[in-house]
């Protein structure tokens, strides 16, 4: 019985779903034994596909693919190996193996551009306190003191890359933009947008920028008995009023989410008045002119909730990091491949970050969502359909059919 593309992908998955240090789900940590063993079998499909293999000074694995002309540019496709403790099957890995079954398509027929498919070592940052390394040394932005990093057994990011990659070598990887057309991820969504809207793929506009705020308001403790309703300075019920605005302002404006996820009160017994609240406040939008904006409206909506019960507030920005737009024209490539393979093409933000954050410092980058079951990921419940990996392929082959078409022209 011959099995489709979906369910070879699933296999695969499988297959490397077993590389995992025991119990429930997936936990493949970079530059582990399960790593080795990972990279091994991904290798041993990529020569299958046709590809050369070889591992870079940072641990990536990549399988590449000629051009027609010796000095041609490279596209790349990917994505990572490593999962969270705990983790699915999909995550990060699938946008490894769908490009490599999207290239047996191309079987010898040279393209205008030689393709790589990177499987990096580590996107999650759970076993040092640092990601990307993969993606950044290629990108050239680096900075080689996450090499003296170490993980909670302390060994160090360069002891344990050593034997992987090479680190002392890490900044001789970086790769000139002239030489890279761009960098496609395909991932699963982690989310429930694609599900809701019955789609097996979609389109990445951006990936969201994010701000994170610490907020406290301060009123004044008070008996629960004796004080009487209209002259308590309550602060609980001013950041309920915030908690309230911050989804009322998110709703109403288009492509942001913003959660308060954490609250802290004061002092949290059962008779007394709120005296003090401390708050987060996270907003991530695929537009920072957007994120600005709500932001600002919070703020104002802080304040207002603060003054009608006579409380103090403040707000100060922890953290900051600006949306990665996904490049024009390589959405525009990937809607005609979802259309060609009859598919309505949907474009949505990626609320997470992606190993094409950090190569959109090297090169033109886009992504490719698959529809993910229930919307859960980094659990071992994480599922994609086979069928839908199967018009991910499908899609991939027509991108870069079109992507050879438009360099021939
Ligand atoms: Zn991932």
């Amino acid at each position: 019985m011959t099995l489709t593309i979906g369910e070879r992908a699933a296999a695969m998955l499988a297959e490397a779903a077993a590389i995992s240090e025991p119990g429930a789900g997936v936990t493949r940590l970079p530059f582990t034994p399960e790593h080795a063993r990972a990279n091994e079998l991904i290798g041993g499909w990529m020569r299958s596909a046709g590809l050369k293999t070889h591992i870079d000074a940072a641990g990536t694995l990549i399988g590449r693919r000629e051009a027609a002309t010796p000095d041609a540019p490279t596209f790349l496709l990917g994505s990572h190996q490593d999962s969270v403790r705990g983790g699915g099957a999909y995550d990060g890995i699938m946008g490894v193996l769908l490009p490599i079954l999207a290239l047996e398509e191309f079987g010898d027929r040279p393209l205008p551009f030689a393709v790589e498919v990177l499987c990096f070592a580590d996107e999650e940052g759970v076993r040092f306190p640092t990601a990307l390394i993969g993606p950044r040394a290629l990108a050239g932005t680096l900075d080689r003191n996450v090499l003296e990093m170490s993980d909670r057994r302390g060994i160090s990011l360069r002891d344990a890359l050593d034997g992987f990659g090479d680190p002392a070598a890490i900044g001789d990887i970086a790769r000139p933009a002239s030489t890279v057309l761009g960098y496609l991820e395909t991932h699963i969504e982690q989310g429930p947008v694609l599900e809701a809207a019955g789609l097996p793929v979609g389109i990445v506009t951006a990936i969201a920028g994010i701000e994170r705020h610490a907020v406290t308001v301060t009123g004044r403790a008070a008996h629960a008995g004796t004080a009487p309703m209209e002259l308590r300075r309550d602060a609980l019920c001013a950041a309920a009023e915030l908690v309230s605005a911050v989804e009322r302002i998110c709703r109403e404006t288009d492509q942001a989410v913003g959660t308060i996820g954490h609250l802290d009160v004061a002092p949290n017994v059962v008779n007394a008045v709120p005296a003090k609240v401390h708050c987060t406040i996270e907003l991530r939008s695929a537009e920072d002119t957007i994120r600005t904006r709500v932001a600002e409206r919070v703020a104002a909506a802080a304040r207002d909730a603060a003054a009608q019960r006579d409380c103090s507030w403040q707000m100060e920005r922890t953290y900051q990091q600006p949306a990665m737009a996904c490049a024009p024209r390589l959405q525009d490539a990937l809607a005609t491949a979802i259309k060609t393979a009859g598919q309505r093409p949907l474009h949505l933000m990626s609320g997470a970050t992606h190993d094409a954050s950090a190569m959109a410092d090297l090169c033109p980058v886009a992504m490719l969502f698959v529809r993910c079951r229930d919307g859960v990921s980094h659990n071992p419940a994480e599922y994609a359909a086979p069928e839908d990996m199967e018009r991910a392929v499908v899609v991939l082959r027509e991108f870069l059919k079109r992507l050879a078409s438009d360099e021939d022209s």
